[in-house]
């Protein structure tokens, strides 16, 4: 198969269309079979229920190009299952566990041309996504969905991505008690974008999202999750029902455990932020993104692994985390899926 002509090292976190994706399509009260297509567009309706009332949620997996040559991708049953999640609480049909998988893999197999060779540090990052596609006036969850997935090689999500971000605490909510938070709904990230921009035009990479009930205690930045280092070297992760069970958070855990690090996970106060020696965020596109500061009400913090680099033990998990995935590292049984691609 002959890689497609891209610099691949200059690529950065946006969309390309690629040859291939995946549509099915939900009518009369299930899924049909699907199939792979070129037609990057979707025509809808203009009454379609996801343009009024977002009826939309989505996913983000990446697929990578191992050391011998393999191309893989990395948990995909855990998207599968997120997804469907997501999809029962907007009201919209789970897409089968499965057929998810599968046609992940179809999609990549597809594409293969345009998966990043190893060493380049780019990857594959595959968006699965599903919308409510029924016209819808009223008020009500659409009669028919479409579900799509779709590709696109991409670089680091930030730029200069290891070194480290400055964050600020921002006045706004990102999700609301009992609310969505802990699924990956669009209409979550619509909340953000405004809290996002007014981050950016002050001169920070991200916000830090608190708690809505309390104010009090941290949950995580728009579209990642964090984790912290205290000073004793124990991995703190913070924990609320409103944080988005990240793929990448959970298996950070688990990688840890694996090195012999102490792991707690447990509700963490904005005002333990001075007591950390490390933090990061944490997410699909961003893998790990050190943290060098956070503006806070009460003034700026700046954790002791500093501006230049990421601390030790983040650096460490990221590498093997990382490493898992290039399959220079073995990981845990069933988290690398092979996608047989000529
Ligand atoms: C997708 C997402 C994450 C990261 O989850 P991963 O599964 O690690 O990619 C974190 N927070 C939010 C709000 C998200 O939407």
């Amino acid at each position: 198969m002959q890689k497609k002509d891209i610099d691949w090292s200059k690529l950065g976190f946006g969309y390309t269309p690629t040859d291939y994706r995946f549509e099915a399509h939900w009518k009369d009260g299930k899924w049909d079979e699907g199939k792979m297509i070129t037609d990057s567009n979707i025509e809808l309706s203009e009454a379609a229920c996801v343009f009024h009332y977002a009826q939309c949620c989505f996913e983000g997996l990446k697929a990578y190009t191992t050391v011998n040559g393999d191309i893989v991708t990395f948990r995909p049953d855990l998207n599968a299952e997120r997804m469907m999640g997501s999809a029962e609480r907007l009201e919209m049909p789970a897409f089968p566990k499965e057929k998810f998988i599968q046609a992940v893999k179809d999609v990549v197999a597809a594409n293969a041309a345009w998966v990043p060779p190893y060493g380049t540090g780019a990857t594959l990052y595959i968006r699965p996504v599903m919308i409510g596609s029924g016209p819808q006036i009223g008020v009500a969850p659409a009669h028919e969905f479409i579900f799509r997935i779709f590709v696109m090689p991409v670089g680091a999500y930030f730029k200069g991505a290891i070194k480290p971000l400055k964050l600020t605490v921002p006045e706004f909510d990102r999700a609301a008690p009992r609310g969505t938070g802990h699924i990956k709904a669009g209409l979550n990230y619509a909340m953000s974008l405004h809290p996002t921009m007014e981050a950016h035009r002050h001169g920070y990479a991200e916000n830090i999202y608190l708690d809505p009930a309390t104010r009090t205690y941290i949950e995580e930045t728009g579209g990642a999750n964090l984790i912290f280092v205290d000073k004793e070297g124990t991995i703190i992760v913070p924990k609320s029902d409103s944080i988005l069970p990240s793929v990448t958070r959970r298996s950070l855990i688990d990688v840890a455990k694996r090195l012999g690090y102490k792991v707690v996970e447990r509700p963490v106060k904005l005002n333990e932020l001075k007591d950390m020696a490390e933090g990061a965020l944490c997410g699909t596109a961003a893998v790990l993104a050190p943290i060098g500061m956070v503006n806070t009400p009460d003034g700026d913090i700046y954790f002791p692994s500093g501006m230049e680099k990421m601390g030790p033990i983040c650096t460490k998990l990221r590498e093997t985390l990382t490493g898992i995935q290039m399959g220079e590292i073995e990981g845990p049984e069933g988290w690398v899926v092979k996608i047989d691609a000529e």
